[in-house]
């Protein structure tokens, strides 16, 4: 019934409803986590992303909302409820390079939109390593960032306006395109709200000046130790790089084995990415700056690229990182966390600490400039005792970044894999707070539902009218005891 009224709206062939199609929707880029959807409908205009939701609200029924899925803390998924994907809304509604400006509905992927800018000397700056195929809107719903937002700015500081369907169905404004706004501007709420508050429907961005000058360093280092102390020489000598990104040696290997090979130094133990950019004079100098930190720190040497092509690979092998170490094993485990920087040294220590303990390999790649770890391990999730160990050194890890001044997510957000740590961080006040501010945009608590704030905290899932879970009881959260387990299946 649900199917057909839906497919009246969308089209039958945008309608999923047999569970063996609905397989692909099951997880998102953290494969550990599976949750089966109980439909899933893909709207191709924004009349029609409004009018699923708005018969999704006289319904009085639970959605959410699904960009690209390469989402990384399990928030896309749809627990026998309605996703709503987005990927076919995917024009570029607008470019306004004199105001330099563009509004794109929320399914186009942020790789387009810069190559649709590039030729008018413009870019998007928020470039998160997925960005061959996540989408804006899921950058928004995520507050992502990536390895050039140390200079540049998280997706946050890059939204100028957004129009919004909440999960009423009523439509909003938020920010303003052309200025200032007056009344609170409820950008920053909605930003990172990882679909708990309706959906983006349209997603108007800032443009950035491409810069006149760009240099990328690699710089090798025979030590982790040093490779971390030399990131809080640079950041302290006042230089900004557009990038300072961190490989250990394991990640090394494992890129150089797969396609995406980028010429990196197989001997190394860590090398750092370090990207410069602006006018060509400050960047001359800038680059001799660091090159000198990256010596005096311990390098072995400070590689500079010596044409875009070979820029481009070292970017490669970074940003496909992830990707090959798929080779390593069925499963991946990618965590993010954020410490302060000078504390890398120590966390760097205590994360290969932990792998020996448990057994299990950790391969590190992080936006270390912005001290936004990821220590991320292959495991196959058939293996119950593996997936255990792998299990507890995440936990420990986390609770080591915590302990150091840390939290929790420096951009993949909460979802259902970071739930059971929120009360590490955030007070009951504090969660309390997050709640009620849900319940502006959701009342009914339809979007998403069962992400970001622990279930007892927000007293959120009672479920939807008539449904099984609202006439039990409150449904206890497995995930209330401790942190989520995402690792056997
Ligand atoms: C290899 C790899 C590298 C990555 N590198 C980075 C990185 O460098 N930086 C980074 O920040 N992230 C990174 N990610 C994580 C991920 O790509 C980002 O979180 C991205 O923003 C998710 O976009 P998506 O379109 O895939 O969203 P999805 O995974 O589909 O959804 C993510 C969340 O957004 C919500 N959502 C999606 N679209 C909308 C919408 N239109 N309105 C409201 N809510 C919506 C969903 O409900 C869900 O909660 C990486 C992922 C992978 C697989």
């Amino acid at each position: 019934m649900v199917a057909e009224r839906l497919a009246e709206i969308v089209g039958p062939a945008h309608v999923l409803s047999r569970q063996s199609e609905l397989l692909v929707y099951n997880s998102d880029g953290l494969p550990g986590y599976r949750r089966q959807p109980r439909l899933a409908v893909f709207p191709g205009t924004r009349d029609e992303a409004i009018a699923v939701v708005r018969f999704l609200a006289a319904e009085r029924l639970p959605f959410v909302p699904r960009g690209a899925g390469t989402g990384l803390s399990g928030g896309a998924l749809a627990d026998d409820i309605v996703v709503v994907g987005l990927h076919r809304l995917k024009k570029i509604i607008s470019l306004d390079v004199e105001n330099r400006r563009a509004t794109v509905e929320p399914g186009v992927v942020n790789l387009r939109l810069n190559k649709h800018v590039a030729p008018h000397g413009l870019l998007y700056a928020p470039d998160p390593s997925s960005e061959a195929a996540c989408t804006i809107g899921g950058n928004v719903a995520e507050n992502a960032g990536g390895p050039h937002c140390l200079k540049y700015g998280v997706t946050l500081n890059h939204v100028l306006a957004m129009t919004v369907v909440l999960p009423s169905g009523e439509i909003v404004e938020l920010g303003s395109k052309v200025g200032e706004r007056d009344g609170y501007d409820l950008r920053g709420a909605f930003i990172g709200s990882e679909g708990c508050f309706g959906l983006a429907l349209e997603i108007t961005v800032k443009l950035t000046p491409k810069p006149q000058a760009v240099r990328t360093l690699l710089a090798d280092f025979t030590s982790v130790d040093k490779a971390a102390h030399v990131t809080s020489a640079i950041i302290a000598s006042g230089i900004v790089p557009a990038a300072l990104e961190f490989m250990d040696g394991a990640t090394i290997r494992v890129v150089e084995d797969s396609i995406y090979a980028a010429g990196y130094p197989r001997d190394a133990e860590a090398i750092l990415l370090i990207e410069l950019d602006g006018l060509e004079a400050g960047v001359v100098a800038d680059q001799e700056t660091v090159r000198r930190i990256c010596l005096d720190g311990g390098a072995r040497q400070v590689r500079v690229a010596r044409d875009d092509a070979e820029r481009m690979k070292l970017w490669q092998g970074r940003k496909k990182a992830f990707g090959a170490m798929g080779r390593l094993a069925p499963h991946l485990i990618v965590q993010d966390a954020v410490i302060p920087r000078t504390k890398l040294p120590e966390i760097l220590a205590t994360i290969h600490a932990v792998s020996e303990k448990y057994s299990v390999m950790v391969c590190n790649v992080f936006h270390a400039g912005d001290g936004n770890l990821h220590p991320n391990i292959a495991y196959s999730a058939d293996d119950p005792a593996e997936s255990e160990r792998v299990h507890k050194a995440m936990v420990e890890i986390m609770q080591a970044c915590i302990a150091a001044g840390g939290s929790i997510t420096g951009e993949h957000g909460v979802g259902l894999d970071k739930l059971g740590y929120m009360e590490s961080i955030f007070s009951e006040t504090s969660l309390n707070a997050m709640c009620e501010l849900r319940g502006v945009f959701d009342p009914e608590r339809r979007s998403n539902p069962g992400k970001v704030v622990p279930v007892h905290a927000c007293k959120e899932w009672h479920g939807i009218p008539g449904s099984a879970k609202s006439r039990g009881a409150r449904e206890a959260s497995p995930l209330e005891a401790e942190p989520s387990r995402p690792i056997a299946r």
